[in-house]
């Protein structure tokens, strides 16, 4: 495993994962859900590293997810662990993100202990250690050219969602929040936790669109009127259906329909939306009006909801 084996260690998240993506690709779609308790454990052989992880275990907490830390015994090994009550999902994505401390920050401390709110915030890459580790889970476990031919061969549902999340071993949303990262259409991810916006994410291509949401200047927001979101009697719309854009988008042309998904989550009182957008000119554009920050993002700039 070692030709190629960098130097130096890499410098974020996602290039580090694809680094590692590139040394497994040879091993072809076996490698899929990535063996995360292996390469902790020959992770030092592929850095030419001497210090390595030597265990891999199970813990009963209940406050955090993971941790990376020294040997109590044996300052020159880690041990990495994780929450053995949670989901094998979540587990898997626990470890690769411990993975990700061990290969891009063990320079910087000796211990790291991770809660369960790192798992979904924003992963710019650059921002902290926890987005780092993030993204580098994220990248090395749903791998972005793999997942793109997953994605290209045709449409999106939640069905192929959750087709892809059970092939890569990953939580619903996770592969939700990869797939609308990857994807070359305009596509928005949104959250909504006992009826109330959380939290948001849009495609690149949907970002160039600049869409804005159809949110009241100081909330709350709420699912919008004649959307699935606020169908109460609607649990689950995996296919889609058609709604008007401007339902959701303010800037969105009258007469454009977008198609929304709808998954509501047994366990939790979460509900997530997808919407798949047509490539359309926003009205901003089109009218020669001046571009203005998009509300909802203003509302994540002033800090009265957490980003993704
Ligand atoms: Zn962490």
């Amino acid at each position: 495993m070692t030709p190629g084996a960098p130097k130096s260690p890499d410098t974020t998240g996602a290039r580090a994962a694809n680094k590692i993506s590139h040394w497994l690709e040879p091993l072809g779609e076996g490698r899929f859900p990535i063996d995360v308790d292996h390469l902790a454990l020959t992770a030092h052989t592929m850095y030419r590293r001497d210090d390595p992880i030597t265990r891999v275990h199970g813990a009963d907490w209940k406050d955090i997810d993971g941790c990376l830390a020294r040997n109590p015994a044996n300052s020159k090994e880690w041990w990495l662990s994780y929450k053995k009550a949670a989901s094998p999902e979540r587990q898997r994505f626990t470890k690769a993100h411990e993975l990700g401390h061990y290969v891009l920050h063990s320079q910087l401390q000796t211990e790291f202990r991770c809660g369960s709110a790192v798992i979904v915030e924003k992963d710019t890459g650059e921002e902290n250690i926890e987005a780092q580790a993030n993204q580098f889970a994220s990248y090395l476990l749903m791998p972005a050219n793999h997942v793109r031919q997953e994605i290209e061969s045709g449409e999106i549902t939640f069905d192929l969602v959750s087709e892809m999340a059970k092939f890569y071993g990953v939580s619903f949303e996770a592969m939700c929040i990869r797939v609308v990262e990857i994807t070359d259409q305009p596509a928005v991810l949104v959250y909504w936790d006992n009826g109330m916006m959380r939290r948001w994410s849009r495609s690149r291509p949907a970002r160039l669109q600049r869409l804005r949401l159809e949110a009241p200047p100081n909330g709350p927001l709420e699912p919008f009127p004649d959307t699935l979101a606020a169908n109460s009697s609607v649990r689950q719309c995996a296919e889609g259906a058609l709604v008007p854009a401007n339902r959701w988008f303010k800037n969105a042309p009258p007469g454009e329909m977008l198609r929304e998904m709808k998954h509501t989550s047994d366990a939790l009182e979460r509900v997530l939306s997808l919407l798949i957008i047509p490539k359309f000119e926003p009205r901003w554009a089109r009218d020669g009006e001046e571009s203005v920050s998009d509300t909802f993002d203003r509302f994540i700039e002033s800090g009265q909801y957490p980003t993704r």
